[in-house]
């Protein structure tokens, strides 16, 4: 019954055996879904109809295997990645797998919400010193923000020339963008409008989708690689909006003193334990612009978290009941204390600082992005 039926949501070839496998769909709902000829699997049914967020099974080991079987192949990798979640969007190991001969063609996607003063140029440099640290040297960087995008041509010319008669695998983690900007390329290259399902919900591209080049070549999609440390994983579907930003972040700039607390809604925690000498310490905060900072004092923080999470510290992770873990962390340079996902502080060199989020979201130090 179910050869050759594919959901209209994410492609996936439609099953009725393993709930926990793509595509699936109970017979009885497929009898139905036949008759009204609308194929959706359970997850995309569930994602238009509930907006609720289902397990996939599409593993590391699966995605390694995906990619393995690029490096067979003679092709260009475009890497979507997410500048606003740079490190949550990265692969780790990626030249490895996708064959050292193979050029890399990096887009780093979401451009719109990082400050307009910021140049292109010197957003390139940083994208590339920190792709250098992790052994990638790509062919070409570009920005773009597939939402949006203005340099569309550009990158499909530069994707022609680069790839010279090769194959091309997109690849990216989920929530890079990546679905949204297949369906920009679609767009361009067909008319056909909203082929595949863009959502704020993690993991939803599925099986690869194929786009006809020219030449007769492809433009493969792959399916996003789920990063279990992205902060996506720990809101709820309601506060996803605060971890994948609309609009340009604006800046919020403090002033601190040693001793000084600042909440990020109710999902992380900033402590500065010793600023400049002599002077305040100007942090500044990049988050989502509805996620409220409060600013208080260190002494009593931990209290003022219990009393206030979910009232004015809100909203806060799906289990709040296990707490935020401290990092402590001093810098040497100027430097962004990231948490991972949900956003950066960046700090002048010199001063010591803890960083807060929940079990499993990393917080780290990176050289200064801004
Ligand atoms: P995928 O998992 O990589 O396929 O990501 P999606 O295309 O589903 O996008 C994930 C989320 O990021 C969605 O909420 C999109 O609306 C959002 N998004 C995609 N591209 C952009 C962009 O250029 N700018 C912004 N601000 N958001 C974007």
């Amino acid at each position: 019954l179910q050869d050759g039926l594919y959901c209209i949501g994410c492609g996936a070839r439609m099953q009725t055996t393993d709930q926990q496998e793509a595509g699936y769909l109970p017979m009885s709902a497929l009898q139905k879904q036949l008759e009204s000829e609308q194929l959706l699997c359970q997850r995309c049914f569930r994602l238009r109809h509930y907006n609720e967020i289902q397990p996939v099974s599409l593993t590391d080991d699966d995605f390694i295997k995906l990619l393995h079987q690029v490096s067979e192949s003679k092709a260009l990798i475009v890497y979507v990645l997410d500048l606003f979640d740079f490190s949550g969007s990265t692969i780790p190991g990626l030249p490895r797998f996708v064959g050292q001969d193979n050029p890399i063609y990096v887009i780093g996607n979401k451009v719109d919400l990082l400050p307009k003063s910021l140049k292109a140029n010197k957003i390139k440099d940083w994208v590339r010193g920190q792709l250098k640290d992790q052994g990638i040297k790509p062919v070409a960087v570009d920005l773009t923000s597939a939402a949006h995008p203005a340099n569309l041509d550009e990158i499909l010319d530069k994707i022609d020339e680069l790839r010279a008669g090769r194959d091309v695998y997109v690849v990216g983690t989920t929530n890079v963008g990546k679905s949204t900007l297949i369906n920009q390329i679609i767009k361009s290259k067909t008319g056909v409008q909203e082929l595949i399902t863009t959502s704020r919900f993690p993991g939803t591209t599925l099986d690869q989708i194929a786009i006809p080049l020219d030449d007769g070549r492809s433009l493969i999609d792959t399916p996003g690689i789920i990063k279990a440390d992205q902060y996506a994983h720990q809101v709820t579907d309601k506060d996803l909006k605060y971890v994948l930003p609309k609009n340009e972040i604006k800046a919020r700039t403090y002033q601190l003193n040693d001793g000084q607390t600042v909440f990020i809604g109710g999902l992380a925690r900033f402590d500065l334990i010793a600023g400049l000498e002599d002077a305040k310490t100007g942090v500044t905060f990049y988050f989502e612009n509805n996620l409220n900072l409060h600013r208080t004092k260190l002494v009593g923080a931990d209290e003022f978290y219990e009393k206030h999470q979910g009232g004015l510290l809100t909203p806060v992770p799906k289990s709040a009941d296990s707490g935020l873990i401290s990092h402590e962390f001093k810098t040497k340079t100027a430097a962004d204390l990231v948490i991972a996902g949900l956003g950066f502080i960046t700090l002048p060199a010199g001063v010591t600082v803890k960083g807060y989020a929940p079990t499993g979201v990393s917080v780290f130090l990176r050289k200064a992005m801004i």
